[in-house]
């Protein structure tokens, strides 16, 4: 089978690698059907994060080829999405549906074989994979960009909504116009946010946010944009703000936008970040909570939003690319010409 192939910063490939197989009797073998490229696979590509010669991608929708004897929920020939991480499903956090604290758990592509390929092993395959209702010849590339933006993105857009404790009426403000930050924008809509206010740097991107019903800021690095936030929304701050981006700048905005006795949510993985100074949030009585999305635990969720058409990320995927062209894809996001793209695998 073929898979994408990471060598070196900047250079990604395709490779024949064997076929996987069915090693533990949990597992399941997926042949993958479109899988994502994701913001996350960039900072490995651009080298800010390790990543040795291998796979990668964690984001795929597939038909189940062979399942492991103790395999009790899934058959062959059944669709399936996955998050961005397996999990034991047994475990005290899995239970409380936190599944990035599971002692088993890991990422597709960084602890495991990489997604963005032809088939994948699959373990814990009962407690990681979600079936969908839909049949193999239904998941077209119009349904794959509704799907595969919940595998990570929509998911830690969701979760970024949920930490930062965001409830129906609020006025919510969204720190980041990548995938994650217009997802974070889409989620607060759907959580009922009477106001959602994306401030990015990319004007196309911010066209996105916009016609999911946000309001925009176009902001540069250079200027503290706490003025110009609380003129757009009438001289207030907003009550909750999402951070998705994971840089000190984009920190210091969320922690100087939100409102005295608000709460940040952090879901951009920290880069660099050096400190966030105690006094900033006891001074203004601020809650500041962050982590790893649990795209397990909303998937079900997502996927009935999906299903009755509340919900439609698809405007977060730009591009359908075959696997043949996967250099193509990571160049297109790597200088922001393209805000996600998907791969179509069979
Ligand atoms: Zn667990």
């Amino acid at each position: 089978m073929r898979a994408a192939w990471f060598t070196e910063p900047g250079r990604i490939g395709v490779k024949d690698l064997p076929e996987p197989e069915v090693v533990d009797p949990t597992d399941v073998v997926v042949d993958i059907l479109f899988a994502g490229i994701c913001g996350s696979d960039l900072w490995t590509f651009r080298g800010l994060v390790p990543h040795g010669e291998g796979g990668i991608g964690h984001e795929f929708v597939g038909r189940v080829r062979e399942v492991g004897r103790d395999v009790a929920t899934l058959r062959p020939g059944d669709v399936v999405i996955a998050p961005f991480l397996f999990s034991d499903g047994e475990c005290e956090e899995c239970r409380r549906g936190l599944q990035p604290l599971c002692e088993h758990a890991g990422i597709w592509g960084k602890d495991w074989d990489g997604a963005q390929a032809e088939s994948i092993r699959v373990p814990y395959a009962d407690a990681t994979l979600v079936r969908l209702p839909w049949r193999e010849e239904e998941i077209d590339a119009d349904l794959a960009r509704r799907l595969i933006p919940l595998c990570d993105v929509f998911a830690t857009g969701t979760h970024g909504v949920v930490l930062a404790g965001v409830e129906s009426g609020e006025t919510v403000a969204v720190i980041g116009d990548g995938a994650v930050g217009v997802s974070a924008a889409m989620a607060a809509v759907r959580a009922g946010a009477a106001q959602v206010l994306v401030l990015g740097e990319q004007p196309d991107r911010l066209k996105v946010a916009e016609a999911a019903g946000a309001r925009t800021l176009l902001v540069s690095r250079e200027e503290s944009p706490v003025e110009a936030v609380r003129e757009l929304l009438d001289g207030r701050l907003p009550d909750r703000v999402v951070e998705c981006v994971g840089m000190q700048a984009a920190f210091d905005t969320a922690l100087d936008v939100v409102r005295p006795a608000g709460s940040v949510g952090f879901v951009g993985v920290p880069h660099g970040v050096r400190q966030i100074a105690p006094m900033r949030l006891f001074g203004r009585q601020v809650r500041l909570a962050g982590g790893v999305a649990p795209a397990r635990h909303y998937l079900p969720g997502l996927i009935d939003d999906v299903v009755n058409g509340r919900l439609d990320p698809s405007p977060l995927v730009d591009r359908v690319h075959r696997i043949d062209d996967i250099a193509e894809g990571y160049a297109e996001m790597d200088r922001g010409s393209a805000l996600k793209a998907i791969l179509r695998m069979s």
